[in-house]
């Protein structure tokens, strides 16, 4: 047996098509206990996962307990973060199986993939304020600066020993009233 597709598409549009692992787009249903161990094709053993958790996780027996808590609070979290009306379902339904063909079929896929991010893209960018359009050319101004930031770091002893020179020296300065 297998789910089906009515529960399929259940599953897929309560985790908004999004892995409920690590929410990449690109999903499939999987049985929690899996199929040959007898899990049964109901709600509660479906949890939609990317092919990447699905190899991380589905084949391990020990993680289903886990990947149960991950569906159920990333179901959750779906529903406070989008409400049903502001979903694109269809379009969504879209790019998940443009994404999922990525994996076989790619230079097609791409093609197409490519296309429909293209349209996404475009009709946001026609729907922009001046405040949202500031505010995305900011971050796609960032994102394209390639350096990673740098790492907080620790000021080094000789630092440290630098600025408590100057600390001491300013006290100084006080008491001497300058
Ligand atoms: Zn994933």
């Amino acid at each position: 047996m297998a789910f089906s597709q009515k529960l399929i598409n259940e599953a897929k549009e309560k985790a908004a098509f999004k892995c409920c692992r690590c929410q990449s787009i690109g999903i499939e249903v999987h049985h929690i206990i899996p199929q040959e161990d007898k899990g049964p094709d109901i709600f509660n053993n479906a949890a939609p996962l990317c092919p990447n958790c699905h190899t991380w996780f589905g084949a391990n027996r020990t993680k289903q307990k886990e990947i149960t808590q991950m569906r159920d609070w990333w179901y959750k979290k779906v529903e406070q973060l989008y409400s049903p009306n502001i979903v694109n379902y269809e379009l969504l339904s879209d790019i998940n199986t443009k994404v999922e063909a990525l994996a076989s079929n790619q230079d097609k896929a791409l093609v197409d993939l490519k296309e429909t991010l293209l349209k996404v893209a475009t009709e946001t960018i026609n729907q922009m304020t001046a405040g949202t359009a500031s505010s995305t050319a900011t971050g796609i101004a960032n994102a394209s600066i390639a350096s990673p930031s740098p790492s907080p770091s620790f000021p080094s002893p000789e630092e440290i020993e630098a600025a408590g020179d100057q600390w001491i020296q300013s006290q100084i300065d006080i008491e001497r009233g300058k």
